[in-house]
């Protein structure tokens, strides 16, 4: 297969793929693989306009109804799959098996948002006043900008978009600028959905490429009540304040510093193969990519050997190639940020396995790296930094307390996990004085989340849900309502005010 076979059978044109200004690199090789057009900054009112008047018709437009756009969503990503995951495979640099997940995620979120379509559930609440009804409501938001990652370019998008139309909001879609294509190709395969379904109207889901002054766009408009963004913290301390001062909503999803706790009681061949998938997994370039662990002095030499050979037989290369386990990092910029990174934690005492370039047997001209290992003494702050790329701390500790401690003590709350057959410490590290992620796992690794549950996670991970169990309600408005059915005019709290 050639690289542009994915691009055109998904029907993305030269006048697409080339003319433009923004260079697009594929991460296997360094090759320019498109340049493709970026909004003009001065498009972008025209843009929001639509979606504001898409959102007039939308809005009104019933559930069930917007549900089944959703659903033909979902047949036209099942259909289009294969090429979807190449496309993320070619510009992200994931190997197949993960693109192809990342796709699948796209399919479940839609069949999930359907469901919703028709369970959009309000309240009914008891009144304190004699013939008087309380009812909660939820009334669709409005248009939502949605900012995303290069890590993770289709995915998180689908968990707003299908979400947000399901709950009757119009979609203005500012991918990474080092991710348009699998961007572009989305709004091809949604654009058959949107044939099909017939009467949706214009403007509904629209694409704003570039950088983020074109994000900024978004982030500073109150035409725009909801804006989820997804990328690093040093982003969303940008946007999460500018989107505040507007009362607009924010909803960020930012970076993490995830970590395992490994206990005596471990079934370590379990936790080492979770520890090898987390860690090293998209070329650690997860936000839920497991960075640190935290294991029993008792087990530390032994586990940290076993993992240190394991780490020897991976297959680093093409991501594309069967049986390839570490494809490239995104460029050559995050191989020499890992390296940098490497030396800080050497000199603050940390031992190191692996962690060198690699140049043999993998594609020329892309920036692969063997997954590192490093040995702490301590949690210093070079380990309570989010590096995105594939280094794994190893830390010993005596008690659960001290772990948990250790654990929580990082600016990031968003995965986590323990590994551990004692039950007391399964529980106490979900409970209130656990683990304060917004993701705690036992016996599982922190990374690859289902669509089911809230997806996000606290501190400076900025606290936003997204995907499954009730975070549709960020992309909607609460209305409370009371209606009167009597001939009296009672006041709450029993207040008289006689005229
Ligand atoms: P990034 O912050 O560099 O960029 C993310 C997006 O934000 C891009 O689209 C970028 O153009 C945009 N952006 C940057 N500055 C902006 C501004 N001032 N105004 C508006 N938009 C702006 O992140 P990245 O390098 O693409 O992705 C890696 C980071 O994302 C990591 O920190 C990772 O942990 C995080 N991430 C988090 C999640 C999550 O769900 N919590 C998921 C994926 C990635």
């Amino acid at each position: 297969m050639t690289q542009s076979d994915p691009l055109k059978a998904l029907g993305l044109t030269d006048a697409d793929l080339t003319g433009g200004m923004l260079a697009v690199r594929s991460p296997i090789d360094g090759a320019e693989i498109a340049r493709v057009h970026e909004t003009d900054a001065a498009d972008m009112p025209g843009i929001i306009a639509r979606a504001q008047a898409a959102f007039r018709t939308w809005r009104t437009t019933p559930g069930p109804r917007r549900g089944e756009l959703v659903r033909l969503f979902g047949e036209e990503l099942r259909a289009s799959k294969g090429e979807l995951g190449a496309i993320v495979t070619l510009e992200a640099g994931k190997i197949t098996s993960e693109g192809l997940g990342e796709v699948q995620e796209m399919i479940d979120i839609c069949d999930f948002a359907v469901g919703l379509s028709r369970q959009l559930y309000g309240l009914t609440i008891a009144s304190e006043r004699p013939g008087h009804r309380m009812a909660e409501t939820w009334h669709p938001a409005g248009p939502v900008g949605v900012i995303t990652a290069f890590n993770f370019p289709v995915a998180p998008w689908a968990w707003n978009a299908a979400i947000a139309l399901a709950c009757g909001d119009p979609v203005i879609w500012k991918p990474s600028e080092k991710t348009p294509l699998t961007a572009m190709a989305c709004l091809k395969i949604l654009g058959r959905a949107l044939d099909r379904f017939g009467d949706a109207p214009d403007g509904l889901v629209q694409l704003a490429i570039g950088g983020p002054e074109i994000g900024e766009a978004l982030v500073s408009s109150r035409d725009v009540p909801v804006i989820s963004a997804t990328g690093s913290t040093r982003m969303g301390e940008i946007v999460g304040p500018k989107v505040m001062a507007r009362f607009g909503k924010p909803i960020l999803e930012l970076g993490g510093n995830n970590a395992m706790i490994v206990a005596p009681s471990a079934d370590l061949d379990m936790a080492i193969r979770a520890i090898v998938f987390s860690a090293v997994g998209t070329a650690g370039q997860r936000c839920t990519s497991l960075r640190r662990l935290i294991v029993h002095k008792s087990i530390k030499d032994d586990l940290t050997a076993k993992l240190v050979a394991a780490y020897k037989t991976l297959p680093i290369g093409d991501p594309r190639k069967e049986g390839t386990l570490v494809g490239p990092l995104i460029d050559a910029a995050a191989r020499d940020n890992m390296m940098k990174t490497l030396k800080d934690a050497a000199s603050e005492g940390g031992r190191v396995h692996g962690g060198a370039a690699v140049t043999e047997g993998v594609p020329k001209g892309g920036a692969y790296v063997s997954p590192a290992i490093v040995e702490m003494p301590e949690q210093t702050d070079t380990v309570r930094t989010e590096n995105f790329a594939p280094i794994l701390y190893v830390m010993g500790y005596d008690t659960l307390d001290e772990a948990i401690a250790m654990h929580n003590d990082v600016p990031q709350g968003l995965s986590s996990c323990i590994f551990t057959l004692d039950v007391r410490e399964a529980e106490t590290f979900l409970s209130a004085a656990g683990s304060d992620c917004g993701i705690a796992n036992v016996n599982i690794g922190p990374s690859g989340a289902e669509i089911g549950g809230a997806f996000g996670g606290e501190k400076a991970t900025g606290g936003g849900r997204e995907s499954g169990s009730d975070a549709w309600k960020g992309y909607m408005r609460r209305q409370t309502s009371t209606v009167n059915y009597s001939a009296e005019l009672p006041l709450a709290q029993g207040v008289r005010f006689d005229i």
